[in-house]
């Protein structure tokens, strides 16, 4: 029945959409779950706020919800150079920002997740 197809294709939308949902549901719960190899604190995560564009990846990645997205004002981020700045600005000042680096279990899901490449992970 999966792979059946009416003339209109109605049926095989019907299907295959919830059992895509389980899987991506399945998926999840998996992730959520991940078996991290370091205990907490050994790893701290750090952002670049020269690369961070607040995408939040970081945030829907970790499972121990080390990170938040907010709008920084620019005194919060002295490092930023010019084109940071610029990115700063354009983006409303929305920046990733380590809340609980005390939960970090150096699993490197942020580090892989994030599209701008802001995440390195430094020992603590
Ligand atoms: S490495 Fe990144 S995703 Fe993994 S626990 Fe630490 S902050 Fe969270």
């Amino acid at each position: 029945m999966l792979h059946g197809r009416t003339p209109s294709g109605v049926r095989f939308v019907f299907v295959a959409w919830p059992l895509a949902f389980l899987w991506h549901a399945a998926a999840m719960d998996d992730h959520a779950t991940v078996d991290c190899k370091h205990p907490a604190g050994r790893f701290v995560p750090q952002i670049d706020p020269n690369r961070c564009e607040g995408k939040s990846a970081c945030v829907a990645e970790c499972p121990y919800d080390v990170f938040v997205v907010r709008r920084r004002e620019r005194a919060e981020l002295p490092g930023l150079n010019l084109l940071g700045t610029l990115k700063w600005w354009v983006h409303g000042g929305q920046q990733a920002e380590v809340l609980r680096a005390d939960q970090c279990h150096g699993c490197g899901l942020c580090v892989s997740a994030c599209p701008e490449g802001a995440i390195t992970l430094k020992k603590a």
